[in-house]
């Protein structure tokens, strides 16, 4: 026995359909089918509205409304009770919405006998793209039966309203929601480089089509083949992928038993009998999870609603018969353009073909983002209706380093975006060429250059650059890219696996330094209204000590047998450093009492982020065995400007007297105290910019792998001593920025500064 409300649907489904099927255009349609809604839920008025350009709702059709009103009357997403429907795509029931404290009166529409209000959210790729509304005269309650019945329906129209003679509506009705006169389209960077292709749109086609089970038994069935055969090639495709060691493999494994849980399994059996289709059943199940979870502003659940989603696709197209082709046709270089992604998805593609990924759901934290890092391939994300805008086989250009992408790029974009990548192509052959040559410069003066790491694809510079070791590992990366924190010995062996690419050569691990930007997915956000000069880094560690001695504990274990270098980051003061260092200390004695298992040296240092400990630099040097400067935060704190505001980033320059000074202070009494000094922010990956510091006095550079050949470069065209006379005079100037000076200086001594 079907419930009474599928039965219902049923009914209203089967008119549907013979409405949709017929000849009459879209607009002629859809009145036809809010007309029949109407009369079969005994309403007296309905309205279909339509989203466009992402965000604002068109009164599209209408039953016994004004109907001078279609395609004028527009509510933004939030505005009355139809723009909240749409805004948290979410059924409304309201007994008399005269009385609701969201309701918008709108006089063209004609509602003034109207009382009783639902709208129906419908959706597509968890997005509302219309809202299907019905009032009544009397006030009165919908039912749960109602709602029921509605949301089924409101299944099938979302499918209507996503047709391609729809989306043809929506580009005329609002010419500036066309994506394809919008050229240079800007969005979040995740993944930096440079690609061109065409485009592929991916998984857009997944529609459920029939939603009702004629029989149960056969759709339990085929949930049963699918899911298996889903697994199955999960674990193999999987197996196969090159994919090497590293956090993205971890968030591949995790993904693998997301896809087989057992739990989502009964759930999607349960709605098979409860009357609906295989197909049906997925996609009732994701809606289940959404309607309890797309509120939350916790980042963790946020993901998993993302890989419920991917999950649901994916079993989809095994329901569907459509799985396992390799996706992209004969295209050699493809560009990915998804709504949302999940990380298993990108192995569906032939994924050395793929020259850049543009999510239009994306998040800095996204597992898809990390996976992609780790090929190499540039991705840009949160450009808003992208997804629906651009088809499969139109050209894109992407620039994941400034998040730029270029839909049907000009002639002259397509040539700067090849110059580019042919570029890095350049440094990369010369990268190659420069790696066997030591990084001395002309005068015969050794710079040491080293590299900072995170993402597990940066280990693959080790051996490529043949740099001098790792002046920071930013431990707190694969903290993030992990599902729960991970325990001392999943530490260890990301440690261990980093000294071992390491072999003799120096490394400097960081301790945990989250907060401010780098936010935990299973921590919740602490909410500070000033998080970068909040509760972060090493006062997050020192207030939850274990945390930080777990840490140590595992750096002294994964170090057995080697030299162990460990710097906190964010010091404010000396007894902070202290404190830090005393913790260590005692782990120390504690290991030394468990095992013999310990490293041979162990030094201690601190980062100079915080422009506070200048002032106590003397007292500090005695006590640290060595320093490193993150220029990066320490300029946002010297010129209190935010490192992250975009508004900001051409405003007050490193290469500029107050900044240069600072950094001359430090590396004069470095050296007065005889203690290694290094620089690990940014400034020290930006050949202009490095060469300022070495002028200054430095000899140790950490900086990204991608950076590494143009800053050897750099190093090996200079002269010292001419450097250093040239920018030590420069300390005494007043102009707002001597970048200008500098770069000249470089063209006039054949400086390489690319
Ligand atoms: C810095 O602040 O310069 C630094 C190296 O640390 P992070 O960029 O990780 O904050
Ligand atoms: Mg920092």
């Amino acid at each position: 026995m079907q419930s009474p409300a599928i039965n219902k649907a049923m009914e209203i489904l089967q008119e549907l359909r013979s409405v949709s099927e017929g000849n009459d255009a879209i607009e002629v349609k859809l009145n036809k089918i809010v007309k029949m809604i109407a009369e079969q839920m005994s309403a007296d008025a309905a309205a279909c509205y339509i989203t466009i350009g992402g965000n604002r709702l068109v009164l599209f059709a209408a039953y016994q409304m004004n109907p001078e009103a279609v395609d004028k009357v527009i509510f933004r997403f939030g505005e009355g009770l139809t723009g909240e429907v749409a805004q948290n795509s979410r059924t409304l029931s309201v007994a008399d919405a005269w009385s609701h404290p969201k309701f918008v009166h709108k006089p063209e529409l004609g509602e003034e006998n109207y009382k009783s209000y639902i709208g129906v959210p419908l959706i597509r790729w968890h997005r509302s793209i219309g809202v299907l509304a019905l009032q009544s005269k009397e006030i009165h309650e919908y039912s749960a039966m109602d709602v029921e019945i509605l949301e089924t329906v409101a299944m099938v129209l979302s499918e209507i309203v996503s047709s391609d003679e729809m989306s043809d509506w929506r580009k005329n009705f609002d010419k500036n929601s066309n994506i394809n006169e919008r050229d240079k389209l800007k969005g979040l960077s995740l993944s930096k480089g440079y690609g061109m292709g065409v485009a592929v749109v991916h998984r857009r086609r997944q529609v459920v089509t029939k939603i009702f089970a004629e029989d149960k038994e056969k759709e339990l069935h085929r949930l049963e083949i699918a899911f298996g055969q889903m697994n199955a090639d999960l674990d193999k495709k999987l197996a196969e992928a090159k994919l090497g060691m590293g956090e993205h493999v971890d968030i591949l494994d995790a993904y693998r038993m997301f896809a087989g849980d057992k739990g989502w399994y009964k759930k999607l059996s349960n709605n098979i009998q409860s009357g609906l289709t295989a197909e049906a059943a997925v996609e009732r199940a994701y809606e289940d999870m959404w309607n309890r979870l797309s509120g939350t502003t916790d980042i963790y659940l946020k993901e998993r609603l993302h890989d419920l989603r991917d999950v649901s696709d994916r079993l989809s197209s095994y329901l569907s018969g459509d799985y396992g082709s390799i996706k992209g046709g004969d295209a050699k270089d493809i560009i990915v353009v998804a709504q949302t992604m999940g990380p298993a998805d990108l192995m569906d593609y032939d994924y050395t073909k793929i020259r850049g990924l543009i999510i239009e759901d994306g998040t800095p934290t996204m597992h898809v983002a990390i996976v992609a890092k780790a090929l190499n391939i540039p991705v840009v994300a949160k450009i808003k209706g992208i997804f629906s805008e651009v088809k499969t086989g139109e050209l894109i250009a992407i620039d994941g380093t400034d998040g730029y992408v270029y839909v049907h790029p000009s002639t002259l974009v397509q040539e700067k975006i090849r110059a580019k990548i042919a570029e890095k192509e350049r440094l990369q052959a010369k990268l190659a060429e420069l790696k066997e040559l030591p990084a001395q410069t002309k005068d015969g003066v050794n710079i040491n250059l080293y590299l900072n790491v995170g993402l597990a694809f940066d280990l693959d510079y080790i051996e490529s650059t043949n740099c001098d070791g790792i002046g920071l590992y930013r431990t707190e990366i694969p903290f993030m890219a992990s599902e729960m924190m991970p325990d001392v010995d999943r530490q260890i062996s990301y440690y261990q696996e980093l000294m071992d690419k390491c072999g003799n050569k120096k490394v400097i691990f960081r301790s945990l330094d989250v907060g401010s930007d780098k936010l935990l997915p299973y921590w919740g956000n602490v909410g500070e209204e000033n998080p970068a000069i909040g509760w972060r880094s090493i006062r997050i560690t020192l207030d939850r000590r274990a945390i930080l001695r777990k840490q140590i504990r595992a750096f002294l274990r994964a170090a057995a047998g080697k030299e162990l270098n460990v710097m906190f980051p964010m010091i404010t003061n000396l007894s902070e450093f202290e404190e830090a260092k005393e913790t260590l200390l005692l782990e120390l004695e504690k290991e030394k009492r468990k095992s013999d298992k310990i490293p041979s040296k162990v030094n201690v240092g601190l980062m100079i982020e915080v422009p506070s400990v200048i002032f106590q630099l003397d007292s500090l040097l005695k006590q640290a065995d060595f320093i490193s400067i993150g220029t990066n935060d320490l300029a946002q704190f010297i010129f209190a400007c935010d490192r992250g505001n975009p508004r900001l980033t051409e405003r007050y320059d490193v290469l500029s007297a107050p900044f240069l000074n600072v950094m001359n202070e430090i590396i004069i009494k470095a050296d007065q105290h005889h203690v290694y000094c290094s620089v690990c922010g940014e400034m020290a990956s930006n050949p202009i910019e490095a060469m300022a510091l070495i002028g200054l006095g430095y000899r140790n550079l950490s900086m990204s792998g991608s950076s590494f050949g143009r800053v050897k470069s750099m190093v090996r065209s200079i002269n010292v001593e001419e450097v250093a006379d040239y920018v030590h005079n420069l300390l005494k100037s007043n102009k707002k920025t001597l970048r200008p000076q500098l770069i000249s200086y470089a063209y006039d001594h054949g400086i390489e500064i690319y």
